[in-house]
């Protein structure tokens, strides 16, 4: 078998879902997504080149070709989601060719169920269920901490025992945009949202919040602590990912655990993070990290620290079920963010056996590769604006 071609479609959902096509001379067809970013699709169709002819069977070879096609590029950091969505199309080649599901393709399941964390941003910005936008131009009414307990009541109420919500929101007016400083009515409104967040859910529900690398070291500290009572899942980057040391000096300074790892590229990414212990549980992203070879890598490397891995996800159902896939495998996997609860069409621009995610939850099939199908009339309908599908 040989590859013959690797299209792309990029669709507009509430983040640009770049969906990748590898074709073969056998008529197998493997279904792939990489991250959105700049030059990614472009980074594609350099790859392509270089994938022609190749038998897509051969991963190892073809992800280490194609890392060492772009090690001296100009930014990487594209080319690495585009070896990321490439290569899960691959895995979908392989299950498809040999009749089995990537997870058993991986030395099998250890769990039946991947538990999916639900990305609520903040008090809804639109209706849950349908999308409708509703009180994005509200922010007083948007960002109070009645809004956010209603969202999570209704996300609750639909399933979901893991929550998230970002407070790196102008809840209160900031002094500054740029330097992002605390002053203390903000961290008593941090404390007010994520106490009525709690009293709402009780304590069988799991809470993150995000902080999208906002603060200084020691407001990212006072945070911290102000959330301790609450008992968090994660707080997730409260500074920057640059200053590993930094990091850790958060972690050690709290009780409240503290995640990063979005925006860290391969195994390399995470070494030092790991080895300096400077972080409680780790999310690297499947579509951007390095794809799921890649991830399965970093997760026994963070298994070997006793370290949670919470996969961070921003893509469709492709890039949703690919992650799915090597969680019900590693024996450290937490849960798997899902960051579009309110793209109505999520889950019809696939068809599968069962819904992608059904009450908080995936379910995954005994069908070969992903086991799902694009319906490509769904992602025609929802193409960014001048962009064509797998041409
Ligand atoms: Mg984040």
């Amino acid at each position: 078998m040989k590859i013959t071609g690797v299209n792309t479609a990029l669709l507009q959902a509430n983040f640009e879902w770049l969906l990748i096509k590898v074709v073969t001379d056998e008529g197998v067809i493997g279904l792939g997504e990489a991250h959105w970013g700049f030059g990614v699709k472009e980074a594609i169709e350099r790859l392509e080149l270089h994938l022609i002819g190749e038998d897509p069977k051969n991963i190892n070879y073809l992800w280490e070709k194609m890392y060492r096609i772009v090690a001296g590029a100009a930014w990487q950091g594209s080319f690495i989601c585009a070896i990321s969505g490439v290569e899960i199309a691959l895995w979908d080649i392989l299950g498809k060719y040999s009749g089995l599901p990537i997870w058993q393709l991986l030395g099998g399941k250890q769990r039946d169920s991947i538990r999916v964390l639900a990305d609520l941003h903040a008090g809804a910005s639109y209706k849950p269920g349908d999308g409708t936008k509703v009180n994005e131009n509200n922010p007083e009414e948007m960002y109070s901490p009645e809004a956010y307990a209603n969202h999570a009541k209704d996300a609750v109420e639909r399933g979901y025992d893991a929550i998230k919500f970002d407070i790196d929101v102008p809840i209160l007016k900031e002094r500054d945009p740029i330097n992002h400083v605390l002053y203390p009515a903000q961290v008593d409104k941090i404390v007010d949202i994520v106490s009525a967040v709690r009293k709402q859910v009780g304590r069988t529900i799991d809470i993150a919040i995000d902080c999208h690398w906002h603060y200084n070291t020691s407001d990212a500290i006072r945070v911290a602590k102000a959330l301790e009572p609450f008992d968090l899942l994660w707080l997730e980057d409260p500074v920057r990912p640059e200053n590993i040391d930094v990091i850790k000096k958060v972690t050690d300074s709290t009780s409240t655990p503290i995640c990063t790892g979005e925006n860290l590229y391969m195994r390399y990414g995470f070494r030092d993070l790991l080895e300096k212990q400077a972080v409680d549980i780790i999310e690297p992203d499947f579509p951007r990290s390095g794809g799921i070879s890649e991830m399965k890598r970093i997760a026994e490397l963070a298994e070997s620290y006793y370290v949670p891995f919470a996969p961070h996800n921003v893509g469709g159902p492709i890039a949703t079920v690919a992650a799915a896939h090597l969680c019900s495998v590693v024996p450290n996997f937490l849960v798997l963010e899902f960051h579009a609860d309110d793209i109505t069409w999520f889950g019809s621009l696939v068809k599968s056996n069962a819904p992608v995610i059904d009450r908080g939850y995936i379910t995954l099939s005994d069908e070969p590769g992903l086991g799902l199908e694009l319906d490509e009339d769904v992602a025609r309908a929802h193409l960014k604006s001048g962009e064509r599908l797998f041409e």
